[in-house]
């Protein structure tokens, strides 16, 4: 293991997490001549692409628009294999990033954030780390993730099994095997969906926990031919560009049509072509899906039909078909042969509707009063997303408040990038930008450009430090609330509502007014002089931007 990158006392910028954001703010941050480094709690770069190993773990954004657009030469000359690329070709393409642009010598790794607290009188964020590190830095950026505080289930028992365990947020980095083995799976979320079809091919036996299905369409990933790769990177800037402008920062077909004006054959077929086509952009079959109950149960009962055309077991099938929330108001899942592994002989189903998760014992899970002996437990149980990994630190601002304190009652900031009471305190796809409802790569390239001129312009204006003001936060956490309620998203008990955490607020996270609206939002309140912030004083703290 190579020594540990040494923590300098005093920095211009403390960067936190080496995922996508971490690694492209800190290149940023070089070209500003701003001295900087990312502490990163893992051994590599990567961020939820280094977690989140488990067996069929991939990205349901296409590869070609799933990756940085900031470097020609990047995006020219890396070459993606399949249509959704998996974990390791994603990792591989992190590591790729870090040594292309010499980012390494940069960050320190095996290195975990405990707190971070603002010194109002010198403008500086006094931050701490698991290895006994106290930095000074003028500015903190959290470039900690949306979905990388994994959550474990308090379910009664969980430490008395004698088995192996696993969090498909946590998962070891080697291959784990599973031949031969009785394996229990719990959850049937994106991550159970993806994970589920290639632990049933190795194992002896997989048993799904079931609490509530999920809506999910095919990926129909391939591999990627030359064609394909030209038509995006013959015209890459001109693409990216459109990209940034559609709702999700990803560009696909787009039908300006409600799903009620076609008659049901024609809008069969609508839906038809698009399941043919796979991916997330199946909620693009009409423009009201998310806006309009009816025209969402069009959508919600055709994939219903679909799960019932597959599964052969008709009451797996109908335990299987959601309907208990709209379609896409919680993440739509993209899957490779999900329905159809329910027909295989060493899979089955154990709907916790009917009998509820009652523990785990020594020996397997008990549900409905039944023991189910298994070898392993795969959780597939989600994250605190979005609020975890920040409230997880003890970052303190004016007054010495804590962020958890602060977002007691859920989330609060401004446009996702700064929480009034933090001065100098960003973060990268923070809750109150679109965030997790986009095309993560395109949100977390704005943000950093937005960070970035940002502290440009207040070195260029000699301020030391800028804060959210609290009625500018205000009016955009309203504002968020307003748009979101327009559309059936708040109907959902999801991890977007907060609603798989107990305990947790009930607040829609992320911002859902889209990409392209938000952008111009976020450039409109800069080129105005940073309407919404205030700024203080000149530069006298710690390293001070030359
Ligand atoms: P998730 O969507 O939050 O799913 C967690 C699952 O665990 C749910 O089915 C949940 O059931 C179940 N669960 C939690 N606690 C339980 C308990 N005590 N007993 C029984 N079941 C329990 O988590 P995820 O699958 O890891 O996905 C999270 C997000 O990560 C996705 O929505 C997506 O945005 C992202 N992701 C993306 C990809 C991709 O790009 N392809 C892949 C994986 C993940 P309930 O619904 O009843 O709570």
């Amino acid at each position: 293991m190579a020594q540990r990158l040494a923590l300098p006392a005093s920095l211009d910028v403390v960067i936190v997490g080496a995922g996508f954001g971490g690694m492209y703010q800190l290149h940023r941050l070089r070209g500003l001549g701003l001295s900087a480094r990312i502490i990163e709690a893992g051994t590599g770069v990567g961020g939820t692409w280094y977690w989140n190993r488990y067996p069929g773990a991939r990205c349901d954004v296409e590869s070609m628009q799933y990756s940085f657009g900031f470097d020609e030469a990047l995006q020219q000359q890396w070459r993606w294999t399949e249509r959704f690329a998996p974990q390791a070709e994603i990792l591989a393409y992190a590591n790729h990033v870090a040594d292309r642009f010499d980012l390494r010598r940069d960050i320190a790794f095996e290195t975990r954030v405990t707190s971070a607290v603002w010194d109002a009188g010198r403008a500086v964020w006094t931050v701490r780390t698991d290895r006994g590190d106290v930095i000074e830095a003028r500015f903190c950026i959290m470039a900690t993730g949306c979905l990388s505080a994994a959550r474990m289930p308090d379910i009664p028992g969980r430490d008395a099994f004698q088995g192996a365990t696993y969090h498909t947020g946590h998962w070891p980095h080697r291959k784990v095997d599973f031949s031969g083995q009785r394996v229990a799976v719990i959850g049937t979320g994106s991550s159970a969906i993806q994970s589920i079809p290639v632990i049933a091919a190795e194992a002896a036996e997989v048993i799904v926990f079931q609490r509530t299905p999920n809506f999910s369409v095919p990926a129909h990933n391939r591999p990627i031919d030359t064609e394909y790769e030209r038509h995006w990177k013959d015209d890459y800037a001109k693409k990216r560009g459109e990209a940034r402008r559609m709702r999700t920062g990803i560009l696909y077909e787009l039908n300006d049509q409600s799903a009620l004006v076609q008659a049901e054959a024609e809008r069969r077929a609508t839906y038809e072509r698009r399941w043919q086509t796979g991916s997330t952009q199946f909620m693009a079959a009409f423009n009201d899906l998310i806006l309009h109950p009816a025209a969402n149960e069009t959508a919600a009962e055709f994939v219903r039909d679909k799960i019932r055309g597959i599964v052969k077991d008709p009451k797996t099938a109908e335990a299987l078909a959601p309907k208990d929330h709209p379609i896409g108001t919680k993440r739509i899942c993209v899957d490779t042969g999900y329905y159809e592994t329910f027909n295989r002989d060493n899979v089955r189903l154990v709907n916790l509707k009917e009998t509820p998760l009652d523990h785990i014992t020594a020996a397997g899970v008990v549900a409905g009063g039944v023991e189910y002996p298994v070898d392993a437990i795969v959780f597939a149980t989600g994250f605190d997303a979005m609020t975890g990994t920040l409230t997880r630190i003890d970052i303190r601002g004016e007054g010495g408040q804590s962020l958890a304190e602060a977002w007691q009652d859920g989330p609060v900031s401004y446009l996702g990038l700064m929480v009034a009471g933090f001065p100098n305190l960003f973060t990268i796809t923070g809750p109150g930008s679109p965030s997790v409802l986009s095309n993560m790569i395109v949100s977390i390239e704005q943000h950093v450009d937005w960070i970035t001129d940002c502290l440009g312009w207040l070195r260029q204006q000699g301020h030391a430090s800028i804060a959210a003001e609290a009625t500018a936060q205000h009016d955009w956490v309203v504002h968020g609330m307003e748009v979101a309620n327009r559309t059936l998203y708040p109907q959902a008990a999801s991890w977007y509502m907060g609603a798989n955490i107990p305990g947790k607020p009930r607040v829609f996270m992320p911002y859902i007014g889209g990409v392209g609206v938000y952008r111009d939002r976020c450039a409109e309140i800069a080129a105005a002089g940073y309407t919404g912030f205030v700024t203080g004083g000149p530069a006298q703290g710690a390293a001070a931007a030359e």
